[in-house]
């Protein structure tokens, strides 16, 4: 045991549980992969102590630590038929489109739920082990992979503190009641003292589909349930980006290189971007519609107007990403076979691939709109990353946001769009491209500061503070 007596709330250690540890392998060794989750932990468990309990991705040699971290690892070992029935079909291809309000069909398959439930038994006991080595620590398990966990944990060690965070949306009552194991779901979620979700709106559907899924099971009061004799707390916390270090980027050499070069490749024309993985949930044919729309009906804007849409390939050994794939794929090749006048440049620019961050920052400070249009989309951190860059360049781009995001709730500036309406969507992206300069820039900077007060930094330690169960303010933790 590596603490003797009682802790400060504000030094226990934290063992986080997600579904990969923070690992990649670099040119010289394991390396900290670069997701935003384990950027914003990193300083809270670095300074508290803490273990990453994850997937080891089949991994062998994982080492206990990495030599330029302080956080312990603990990878969990999986069988390729257990990756394939928790994480390619259980979770991707049953709980990801049921929970983003069933924009594509959910498969639901008793043999991937078993799957579920063997891992999560899995990880929930690499987390009594890790939670062994640090008794007086929180636990904070996150996403809907691992959305059994909190009960399993609270069997083995009744008065462990522990939280929950959904990643992604909860959907109304009625699209959560079509799944066949909703009762055992809402159970294990309840094992956790604190369950959170981006918004209000996801925590509100929650709570009223455990009243209807559980209804001798729980009892409402206000924002709490009570379940078996706890009180479990529900709350929106809307999670976010290092804006500081956004902004730092955004001003860096790297990103001025980059931006010169996009600049005089589009001089001359308004830049529209996009910039998404290539998810069903994105709305990115949608948008492509309304771009094609727009060509359609005006024909001066062919060789004036650029659109680029950075696709991060994601999810390819899924059908219906494969199947989304093709669909975008042969949208681009149609509107720029409709809409490329001879001897120009093409008015869509589609690119299959991740970006470095100065690469996408310098993408960010090109554009004139940034068009994020998911059909439905539990936060969406790329508006927030696009509304901080520009700030910091003093640029006055518009961010058209869809109104089926998390972002939608705090970028109250943006402007807002149903990207189900194609039509409109067009007539919107067109109209914004006359706005003022003037009230493009004050939007801008109010949604900045926004991002700015209410970075990740802030999340983690009002999430923490929350499963610790301490006052919620103040809040700054690092
Ligand atoms: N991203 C990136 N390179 C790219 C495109 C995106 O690193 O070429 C990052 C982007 O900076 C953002 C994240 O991917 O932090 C996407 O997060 P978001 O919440 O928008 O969507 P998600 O992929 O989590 O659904």
């Amino acid at each position: 045991m590596e603490e003797h007596g009682a802790l400060a709330d504000d030094q226990r250690p934290v063992v986080a549980v997600a579904n990969r540890l923070p690992l990649q392998q670099g040119s010289d060794g394991w390396e900290l992969s670069p997701g935003g989750l384990v950027t914003a932990l990193r300083p809270v468990m670095e300074r508290r102590s803490g273990t990453w309990v994850g997937w080891d991705g089949g991994d062998t040699g994982i080492p206990a630590r990495l030599p330029s971290m302080s956080i312990d690892l603990q990878g969990v070992t999986l069988t390729a038929e257990q990756v394939n029935g928790y994480y390619h079909e259980f979770a991707n291809r049953t709980l990801w489109p049921l929970l983003h309000d069933a924009v594509e069909k959910p498969v639901f398959e008793r043999c991937s739920w078993q799957a579920y439930r063997e891992v999560n038994e899995a990880f929930a006991a690499a987390a009594v082990e890790a939670l062994g080595r640090h008794p007086q620590a929180l636990l904070w398990v996150h996403d809907y992979h691992l959305m059994l966990v909190p009960e399993l944990v609270r069997a083995a060690l009744p008065e462990q503190r522990i939280g929950f965070f959904l990643h992604v949306p909860w959907p109304a009552p009625d699209l959560y009641s079509r799944l066949p194991w909703r009762r055992e779901v809402l159970r294990g979620l309840l094992g956790a003292d604190v369950v959170s979700f981006h918004t209000e709106g996801y925590r509100r559907n929650f709570v009223r589909s455990a009243t209807r899924a559980l209804p001798t099971d729980v009892v409402v009061r206000g924002t709490t349930v009570g379940h078996e004799g706890r009180a479990i707390a529900t709350t929106a916390g809307p999670i976010s980006i290092d804006a500081a270090q956004y902004a730092e980027t955004a001003t860096s050499p790297e990103t001025a290189h980059a931006l010169a070069a996009l600049e005089a490749q589009f001089a001359g024309r308004t830049v529209l971007l996009g910039v998404d993985r290539l998810d069903y949930t994105k709305g990115i044919v949608e948008r492509l519609l309304a771009v094609e729309l727009l060509l359609e009906r005006r024909p001066d804007l062919r060789d004036q107007l650029v659109f680029i849409q950075i696709a991060v390939p994601s999810r390819d050994d899924v059908q219906e990403y494969r199947d989304l794939r093709a669909t975008v794929e042969q949208t681009v090749g149609r509107i720029n076979g409709r809409f490329t006048q001879p001897g120009t440049d093409v008015p869509v620019h589609y690119l299959y691939r991740g970006l470095p961050q100065s690469q996408l920052a310098a993408h960010y400070a090109a554009a004139d709109a940034l068009l994020v249009t998911p059909l439905i989309d539990g936060m969406n951190l790329v508006a927030k990353e696009y509304v901080v860059v520009q700030h910091a360049l003093r640029r006055a781009g518009v961010l058209v946001l869809s109104e089926f995001t998390g972002a939608a709730a705090e970028l109250r500036e943006a402007r807002l769009c149903n990207p189900f309406d194609v039509e409109g969507l067009s007539h919107l992206i067109e109209g914004v491209l006359d706005e003022p300069l003037a009230g493009r820039r004050r939007r801008i900077a109010a949604m900045a500061r926004r991002v700015h007060q209410h970075d990740v930094h802030r999340w983690v330690a009002t999430q923490i503070a929350d499963i610790g169960g301490q006052a919620r303010e103040p809040v700054r933790d690092r």
